[in-house]
């Protein structure tokens, strides 16, 4: 009888759906004009993103990246690029909402309704290091709604 490895299917799934948008990232190339800018940077790792949206009536009209970092934070912008296309803004904040829900607070990711693909990267907070890589451009989606929403740049503080 052959020895299995104490590896699960999930995980090998998991490792295939990151590797995938590493190598082959959807939404690369920054959208111009775009509507919202935002620019996120780890240096614990040294991950950069800079990330275009272009929003029409409330909707993710485009989505447009560049970056450069470890496969966990690229697969993390590929996937979540991939994720909010046509979506509402509002729905873009629920997303934020569960990813981090999933990665800092430990939620188990069958109970986020909408999670999809982006279950891949739950395994990585099993890894506190890398747990910044896969929220760089949530944080960086978050911040940019923001200064879309407020209508203004910040002032000055
Ligand atoms: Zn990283």
């Amino acid at each position: 009888m052959a020895q299995t490895e104490p590896v699960s299917l999930d995980d090998e799934l998991f490792r295939e759906i990151i590797l995938d948008h590493y190598r082959h990232p959807r939404h690369r190339g920054l959208l111009d004009p775009a509507d919202m800018a935002s620019h996120g940077h780890n240096p614990l790792c040294g991950d950069e993103v800079d990330l275009s949206l272009r929003v029409r009536g409330g909707q993710v009209e485009g989505v447009g990246f560049e970056g450069q970092g470890c496969s966990i934070s690229m697969a993390s912008t590929s996937m979540m690029s991939e994720e909010i296309q046509g979506k509402s803004l509002e729905q873009a904040h629920e997303l934020i909402g569960r990813f981090r829900a999933m990665l800092l607070e430990g939620q188990d990711p069958s109970s986020l309704a909408g999670i999809g693909d982006l279950e891949a990267l739950s395994g990585v907070r099993r890894y506190a290091s890398r747990v910044k890589c896969a929220m760089l451009p949530w944080t960086t989606l978050e911040a940019g709604l923001k200064q879309l929403e407020g209508g203004h740049e910040p002032a000055g503080d």
